[in-house]
């Protein structure tokens, strides 16, 4: 088999299809090809999971309908959602200090008022960290569910800003799970910076 994107590629999916999988999961989908083929699988009903870089759900819509190969109502009626996930670096327990969130940061973390003059944890790096100011790393991530006005906005193809604006109440953003890190103090202001710019 080779890489995504081979016709080799394409003919394994297209084998492994037919097993009348439940779940089926494909690395990621770089063609037009391998695009028809998964949402004809999902049509009929299979679960399909894959994967894509994109910033965030809206864009990873965005960047699905760029691969072409369907109709954009083909994937608004077979789209669940976007599980959006960035891993990112604790900051260290032992040398953690609050001050002023530095004005790079402010900037990069698009904060204003209030949020802007409070303070965060910086590290300046010990030996139980090995001098880099972090220890481990978690997950964060949105889940971006496609709802009926999601789904609108996809058939529409106002996408990625309009789908943006037309996120329920209830969802929460990326950079919103990010500064509630910021503001426990597990990670800095500067490590969220680079995770969302
Ligand atoms: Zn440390």
């Amino acid at each position: 088999m080779s890489g995504p994107g081979g016709s080799g590629f394409v003919a394994a999916l297209r084998a492994m299809m037919r097993h009348d999988l439940d779940v089926a999961m494909v690395s990621e989908v770089r063609d037009a090809e391998t695009m028809r083929l998964i949402l004809t699988t999902a049509a009929v009903g299979h679960l399909v999971l894959t994967a894509l870089h994109a910033p965030d759900g809206a864009e990873a819509i965005h960047r699905l309908l760029a691969v072409g190969g369907v109709d954009r109502s083909i994937l608004a009626g077979n789209l669940l959602g976007v599980l959006t996930q960035r891993l990112v670096r604790l900051s260290c327990p032992e040398c953690r200090r609050p001050e002023r969130i530095r004005t790079t940061d402010v900037k990069a973390l698009g904060l204003s008022g209030r949020e802007a003059a409070r303070r965060a944890v910086y590290n300046r790096g010990c030996a139980k960290c090995r001098h880099t100011g972090f220890r481990g790393r978690t997950a964060v991530g949105e889940l971006l569910v496609v709802t009926p006005t999601v789904r609108r906005s996809i058939e529409t193809g106002a996408i990625p800003e309009a789908l943006r604006a037309s996120l329920p109440t209830g969802f929460k953003p990326l950079r919103d799970e990010l500064l509630q890190r910021v503001w426990s103090g597990e990670v800095s202001p500067r490590e969220a910076a680079m995770v969302v710019s």
